[in-house]
């Protein structure tokens, strides 16, 4: 083994076993760290300045040595352990390792080939770094399953390469590149390129073969980076605590279409070159190939999709520019110049990620009357609260969706009435409800708002609550405070005072008293209990006056379905009134959540069906529900197609709760695990991994 693998070597050891103080630079104090108490490694370590090797053996508390006499006689005994559990990775977000307090990223320059045989991307990326002490050691940058071919610094002239390192991987989260520096390196900018190329398994990353495809001619790629995914796609300071702007240069095939989270600034047949000018967090970097055609939407907007369903998606989100036009009145100027859709293939993991210029939406939001169209009002709203404010980290993520849904539901009433304001928050809150009982049950301290994220990473701690309880927050705050007129001028106000900005919640905290201690409103102020909102488990404390008008309808039919038997409800007239799609929708949702309901089997659910047309309906949420209720009545002869549905789109929020259920299920269980391992290698990995632990297989 040659001295410079040795020395890699040794230093990637002492960096994975958390060895600060003594490295390959001092070889006799390194050897100090040789320690009976190491576990877990069984293969040899090569010390660079030691001749014969030290054999770690998990197997014997004593480690099995093989070195010089003179060294073992002076080493004392160091207590080292390699973390089982993650920890705080650094100090400003505990899921990076990077260190935003010592260097942020400016700039970031992509050059990548889309390799679709090997699942792959091949190229660089030339950061520029601000670095904000002077003599810093090292970069520390995230990566997941990332090849590093070369490391560079690169000054005027000439291009120094650069030691690196990459520690042992913690799972589901990534490891830690470390880029050494000259000794004496002074603040200031700093350009390094890096050579790498991504793992065909990177998490961020979901690559389709044709026949996975809707015109099964042509594969697919793309990308999903939130929450600490972008470390899977390139070595970044993948935290939301750093912002940069970037430009990429794609190479992919020539009857490809290649989208980015950003502007089009040039498209030749097989290269396309992208600009983001406004600084990003690394998770709202974005791409997507595929055979992809475009409609117009506005003079902002279009919308993407292949063509075999782009009519159907233009009539779906036709209303995306006044959306876009009313969030505009709500929030300030929208700065990211171009708001375009991407429908996804229908293993997309979420509703709609909102990547700038480049909005992601699921196919199941086409429902043939536009009213799952919400989800676009939700990923346009994120253009302001999100992507130009920015949670510094996810364990403040209700600054991100909480604002979010709020600014939506504002978005809602505004383009409908507040009536439809309202009851969108109480269908939320069902949603809530639920999702406190089944999918946190085990895990109370993720209700909270604020959440540590100390030993669980952010996918992990994903649910509704961010969402629904921080959206009930920042209601019960207006309501408070004297309603829109009086609240919205501040929302625009804290916008603006921390665009391109990142931010916890005690910055919203003081801006909020920044801005009404001067006002008859100080007083308001007092009442509110922030150590109860933030840090109490649980629903919201305190549910605001909402109007109840529609919810109550959908309220009394959950009451009568589940109290009356099915003949009772036969003869019933009330059962059959007309609902809306949002009515339908929250009434099978609170049927759900009744408990014991009466003579629960076939014939109460084809009466439902028949009453409400559900056996054919288009809307995933309505079918979604059904599911559900499906498995509550135990129909076993209807598990093909509750199966079925999950295998249409691996869309978490249906996926997750339908196998959970199933797994709960023991006539189904075998069933669902045995399909779930058949189609997992389809899914994206922050869908299979968060499924895996449902069905308690992880
Ligand atoms: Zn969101």
């Amino acid at each position: 083994m040659s001295i410079c693998k040795r020395v890699q070597q040794w230093a990637t050891f002492a960096r994975t076993w958390h060895i600060y103080d003594c490295t390959w630079q001092n070889p006799f104090d390194s050897a100090k760290i040789i320690s009976k108490h190491l576990m877990g490694m069984n293969k040899p370590i090569y010390h660079p300045m030691i001749v014969n090797c030290l054999l770690l053996s998990s197997r014997s508390s004593r480690v099995n040595l093989c070195v010089k006499r003179f060294l073992l006689k002076t080493v004392p005994v160091y207590l080292t352990q390699k973390r089982n559990i993650m920890g705080r990775l650094g100090k400003v977000d505990p899921s990076s390792y990077s260190q935003p307090e010592l260097i942020t990223t400016l700039h970031s320059d992509l050059l990548w080939q889309v390799d679709f045989k090997n699942t792959k991307l091949i190229g660089s990326v030339t950061h520029k770094f601000n670095v904000l002490e002077k003599n810093l050691p090292a970069i520390i940058l995230d990566v997941r399953d990332i090849k590093i071919t070369n490391a560079e610094l690169i000054c005027d002239k000439s291009h120094i390469p650069l030691n690196h390192f990459i520690s042992e991987p913690i799972d589901d989260i990534g490891a830690k590149l470390t880029l050494e520096l000259p000794q004496g390196t002074a603040p200031g900018h700093l350009l390094v390129r890096i050579d790498y190329e991504t793992s065909s398994a990177a998490s961020g990353l979901q690559w389709l073969t044709p026949e996975q495809t809707l015109g099964k001619t042509h594969p697919y790629m793309f990308s999903q980076c939130q929450a600490i995914h972008a470390r899977s796609i390139l070595p970044c300071q993948d935290t939301p605590a750093v912002k940069f702007t970037y430009e990429a240069t794609v190479d992919h095939p020539s009857d490809l279409t290649a989208l980015m989270s950003a502007l089009i600034d040039k498209r030749d047949p097989g290269c396309t070159t992208f600009k983001q000018e406004v600084p990003i967090p690394a998770y709202l970097l974005a791409i997507a190939i595929g055979k992809l055609v475009s409609k117009p939407l506005g003079p902002q907007s279009n919308v993407w999709a292949e063509q075999g369903i782009i009519d159907e998606c233009a009539e779906e989100f036709s209303q995306t520019s006044e959306m876009l036009k009313t969030a505009s009145d709500i929030c300030g100027p929208y700065v990211w110049k171009q708001y375009d859709l991407l429908v996804m293939p229908p293993s997309f993991p979420f509703g709609g990620m909102e990547n700038p210029c480049l909005t992601f939406v699921t196919p199941t939001l086409l429902a043939g009357d536009k009213s799952l169209a919400d989800v676009v009002a939700h990923e346009i709203a994120h253009s302001w609260t999100g992507n130009l404010v920015t949670n510094k980290n996810f364990e403040h993520f209700w600054l991100n969706e909480g604002f979010t849904v709020f600014v939506e539901t504002k978005i809602v009433g505004r383009m409908h009435s507040n009536k439809e304001r309202d009851f969108h928050m109480l269908r939320n809150l069902t949603d809530l409800q639920e999702c406190i009982r089944t999918q946190l049950a085990n895990q109370p301290e993720l209700t909270k708002l604020v959440v540590d994220l100390s030993n669980c990473g952010p996918d992990d701690a994903f649910s509704s609550v961010p969402y629904i309880k921080g959206s009930t927050f920042l209601r019960y705050i207006e309501d408070l405070l004297g309603g829109p007129e009086i609240f919205e001028p501040f929302l625009r106000q804290y916008l603006q005072k921390y665009a391109y900005k990142s931010v916890i919640t005690d910055d919203f905290k003081q801006a909020l008293y920044d801005y009404f201690n001067g006002t008859d409103k100080k007083e308001k102020l007092t009442e509110i209990d922030w150590d109860m909102w933030l840090s109490y488990e649980g629903m919201p404390p305190i549910i605001p006056k909402f109007d109840e008008t529609l919810a109550n309808v959908s309220k009394q039919l959950a009451q009568l379905w589940a109290t009356k038997t099915t003949s009772e409800l036969r003869d019933l007239p009330g059962v059959k009134q007309r609902i809306s799609s949002h009515q339908l929708i929250d009434f099978l949702g609170k049927l759900i959540e009744c408990k014991g309901i009466k003579d629960l089997n076939e014939q109460k659910i084809e009466l439902l069906e028949t009453v409400y047309s559900l056996k054919n309906t288009k809307n995933a949420e309505v079918r979604f529900r059904l599911m559900r209720l499906y498995i509550m009545a135990r129909l076993l002869d209807r598990l093909d197609e509750i199966i079925a549905f999950a295998n249409s789109n691996f869309r978490m929020k249906f996926c997750r709760p339908i196998y959970r259920d199933l797994a709960n299920w023991p006539d189904a269980r075998p069933k669902a695990i045995e399909n779930f391992k058949r189609v997992k290698g389809q899914m994206m990995a922050v869908c299979s991994h968060t499924i895996e632990k449902d069905l308690g297989l992880k």
